[in-house]
């Protein structure tokens, strides 16, 4: 579903579109050009054809997508970066700590032994680890003619990456579980949530001032995306703590 410039939705649960597995996060694909495609995030890793077959709905080949760029390692996120590994030899990138929680399939780190004991994910789902390389904050890297720049923003949980993508001399930001419309956030009860690192992320963004922002659920923004920012980062000034999810 092409929802700007180069920028599609390829797949989405319950919490965004309901286009694929009522589980996956927003999956966002950004044609870089030179024939490359990449993804941001990459499902729960159930029924994962039904991502592919967005892919191709959009005019795109699977096969394409040479790199997957992972927000956090929660597993409505991290879940389907191995079927691409698998399938079709993607790197899949992050920062630390995530990247070495999602090679090591780690239930503890993820926090996916609580959300399983929560009743959030199916009895049977498994989490399968993939190699995952590691980005360095702030340090740009090149795929196709775009530029993709990590940013770390904990708070919902550690190793969270925001990313701003840079094409055609236009910038996007991706925020993961950062930010959500309306100001909201997502704070939990897990072990690497914390609300004043939250706090010093969203000011993090809230500087760079983004005009387009591409959360992980719900609504994305295509103008005064920075105004969601504004919002959350009064109400945490005011000490209080901006509305969940
Ligand atoms: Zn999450």
């Amino acid at each position: 579903m092409k929802i700007a410039d180069n920028i599609y939705i390829v797949g989405s649960g319950d919490n965004g579109f309901g286009l694929t597995h009522y589980l996956d996060c927003t999956v966002y694909l950004v044609d870089v050009g030179n024939n490359q495609l990449i993804l941001i995030d990459a499902g729960i890793g159930l029924e994962t054809e039904r991502i592919l077959a967005e892919i191709q709905r959009d005019g795109f080949d699977p096969t394409h997508i040479s790199d997957i760029f992972l927000t956090h390692s929660h597993v409505d996120h991290a879940g389907g970066a191995h079927y691409f590994v698998q399938n079709f030899g993607t790197k899949v990138w992050a920062l630390e700590p995530t990247a070495k929680y999602v090679s090591a399939g780690s239930y503890q780190d993820t926090s996916f032994d609580r959300a399983a004991l929560a009743g959030i994910y199916p009895q049977n789902y498994q989490f399968y680890p993939c190699d995952v390389e590691t980005l360095i904050p702030e340090i740009p890297c090149h795929v196709g003619n775009a530029t993709i720049t990590a940013i770390a923003t904990p708070g919902h949980c550690s190793g969270h990456a925001c990313y701003l993508v840079e094409s055609n001399s236009q910038k996007h930001l991706f925020s993961g579980d950062l930010i959500f419309a309306k100001g909201k956030i997502a704070v939990q009860n897990l072990w690497d949530s914390s609300i004043p690192e939250y706090f010093e992320s969203i000011k993090t963004i809230a500087r760079m001032h983004p005009q387009s922002i591409f959360p992980s659920h719900g609504p994305f923004l295509l103008n005064r995306g920075y105004s969601i920012l504004e919002t959350a980062e009064r109400i945490f000034s005011m000490t209080d703590i901006p509305q969940n999810y």
